[in-house]
This record gives structure tokens, C-alpha cells and sequence, in this order.
């Protein structure tokens, strides 16, 4: 990846009030709802939402899967929407790598022949192609297990796999939708080590619904909620809008369980014999409340509290 086609001061990816309807039965979902979207050369962004909120339709959008309702997608400076079917093909495999929601693996090949897979299409020699996916399940950790059948591999490993194989043509643009739904937390450990480490010289989109799986690795969090992108900020900063919102207090475990019912609560945790709750809430929730650190969780909730109810 020696010459990348954009300096810092232009964006690499530019979307500009992208809109996409589906027809469900005679009426439409809004996916998309005005996005507008600027990402930088190296930029590592996480999109965060609940379930149904937009992220895998903006992710298909962006690496050309899905034709936007209205707008523009503009990708190192060239236009999406005036491509045609062949020319997109071949802008992805140059410039775009990604494992999607529900991407699949072969379960009767081994490691290394999945990994090179998609270079049998695009008419890259035998040799060539083993040898790329045999380096690439090097970083992904899996070089001892190159010739095992992919049956045999756990959720986490089958990631690692994917993001081997989306990093077959070294794309400046790296596009994970929800890479670590399905796996237990010692895999999403190490799997968000190994994003942190291809995210260093390209573009990472990644999305998710678990917030902590982002709060460490990301430069930028994009909240998403009901197909908008309504807050954008590095996790340190983002959090600053609801200073002096959250609330920590002990109490006994039947009043816990009344204030839940009552006010938007994060974590709750038993201590002995007494139960300490976070509430996110404008204004002191109660007298014996003292104020807390805001967390990106916090944040989260806040956005989200009529869904959490
Ligand atoms: P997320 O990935 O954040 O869970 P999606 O982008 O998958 O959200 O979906 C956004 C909205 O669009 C949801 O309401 C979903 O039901 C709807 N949707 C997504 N894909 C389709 C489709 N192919 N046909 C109809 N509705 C769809
Ligand atoms: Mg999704």
C-alpha cells in the first residue's frame, strides 16, 4: 500500500445526504435518513447503534452492495453512483476489504484455500495466491492451523479468517460489520487487538452494538440512531455532553429495583448487602446520589433509553 491517492486535507470517503427506503409490503423503512459522513486517511471510526438503527445498510452503501434511495458516495475522489455493476466490482477489490454480518466460509476447504479464495476469481496463479493467504493467516495467528477444515474452527477463529481474507488485496478501506457479535470475550480480545493493529496505516469502519467492545480501540465513535448519524467524537470526548448527568448511588435491593422502574440505570452491582446503581439523569436523582465519570455506556444509554426500557 505505497501510493494512497488521498492526503489528509480531502476525505477519503465523503457521504452526502444518503437516503435508502426499502418497500416492506405497501409501505417503506427508512434505513438511511440523511447520513452525512466525512472520513480522513487513517481514520479508525466504530458505528454504534441498536439493532434495526442503519449500520449494515450504511456499510453496504459505502462498499457499493447496495444502491442509496438519494445522495452521494464519493470514495478517493471518485463518485459511486456513476458506476456501473463491473466498474464497482473492481473498485472494491482495489480499494475496499470487508467481512460482513453474515459472510461465509467454505467448511469442506481448509484455512489457506478459504483465505485465497476470492484471488481464484480475480485469476491470480496457484502459487501466488497460497502464498499471500498462507502470510496473511500468519498475523491473523491461525498459521498452524493453515491446513485444518473450517469446521473445526471456533467463532473467533473464523473471524480472524475473514479479516485475513478481506485484507487479501491490502485495501485502504477496511469495512467490519458487527466482527464481534458471537464471540466470547477472550476471543473479542484479542480479535480487537488485531484490529487495532491493521487499523494502523487504513481506514477501519467497524460496527457494533456493544459499546465496550469499541470504548478502547477507536479514534472516532458514530452513534447511529433511527438511520441518522447523531453524534460523532473521539471516546474521551464524546462522553463530555453528559457530564454531570450520571449518578451513582447505594441502595437497598427492593429500592433498586423501584428506581429501575423508574429512571434510565446502567450498571447495576451488589455490594454486600446493598445494591449501587448507575442513573443517567438530568438533574440529582435523589439526595444520597453522588456524581460519576461518564462512560461511553453511560452515553449510550442516554441515547437509547426509550429503547432500553
Ligand atoms: P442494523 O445493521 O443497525 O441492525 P440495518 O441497516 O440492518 O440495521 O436495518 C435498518 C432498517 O432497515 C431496519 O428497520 C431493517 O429492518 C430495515 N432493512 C434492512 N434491510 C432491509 C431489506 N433488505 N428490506 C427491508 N428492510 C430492510
Ligand atoms: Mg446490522
Amino acid at each position: 500500500m505505497d501510493e494512497r491517492m488521498e492526503t489528509k486535507e480531502r476525505p477519503v470517503i465523503q457521504v452526502k445526504d444518503l437516503y435508502k427506503l426499502y418497500r416492506v409490503g405497501d409501505s417503506y423503512v427508512r434505513a438511511l435518513n440523511g447520513v452525512n459522513l466525512e472520513i480522513y486517511k487513517g481514520e479508525f471510526c466504530s458505528i454504534v447503534g441498536t439493532s434495526g438503527s442503519g449500520k449494515s445498510t450504511l456499510l453496504n452503501m459505502l462498499a457499493g452492495l447496495e444502491k442509496p434511495t438519494r445522495g452521494e458516495i464519493v470514495i478517493a475522489g471518485e463518485h459511486m453512483e456513476d458506476k456501473t455493476e463491473n466498474q464497482l466490482v473492481r473498485f472494491r477489490r482495489e480499494h475496499i476489504g470487508f467481512i460482513f454480518q453474515s459472510f461465509n466460509l467454505l467448511p469442506a476447504m481448509n484455512a489457506v484455500e478459504n483465505v485465497a479464495l476470492p484471488l481464484t476469481f480475480q485469476g491470480v496463479d496457484r502459487d501466488i495466491r497460497l502464498r499471500r493467504a498462507s502470510r496473511l493467516l500468519d498475523l491473523v495467528g491461525l498459521s498452524e492451523e493453515r491446513k485444518h477444515k473450517i469446521r473445526t474452527f471456533s467463532g473467533g477463529m473464523k473471524q480472524r479468517l475473514g479479516i485475513a481474507q478481506a485484507l487479501l488485496n491490502d485495501p485502504e478501506i477496511l469495512i467490519l460489520d458487527e466482527p464481534t457479535a458471537g464471540l466470547d470475550p477472550k476471543e473479542r480480545v484479542r480479535f480487537r487487538n488485531l484490529i487495532s493493529a491493521c487499523a494502523r496505516d487504513r481506514i477501519v469502519l467497524l460496527s457494533t452494538h456493544i459499546v465496550s467492545d469499541v470504548e478502547y480501540i477507536a479514534g472516532e465513535i458514530l452513534i447511529m440512531k433511527e438511520g441518522r448519524l447523531i453524534h460523532r467524537g473521539a471516546p474521551d470526548a464524546i462522553t463530555h455532553e453528559i457530564d454531570g448527568k450520571v449518578w451513582e448511588c447505594r441502595v437497598d435491593p427492593a429500592r433498586a429495583e423501584e428506581l429501575c422502574s423508574r429512571y434510565n440505570v446502567g450498571n447495576l452491582k451488589n455490594v454486600g448487602n446493598k445494591t449501587i446503581l448507575r442513573i443517567i439523569k438530568d438533574e440529582k436523582p435523589m439526595e444520597e446520589a453522588v456524581p460519576a465519570e461518564a462512560s461511553l455506556e453511560d452515553l449510550y444509554l442516554y441515547y437509547f433509553q426509550e429503547e432500553g426500557r
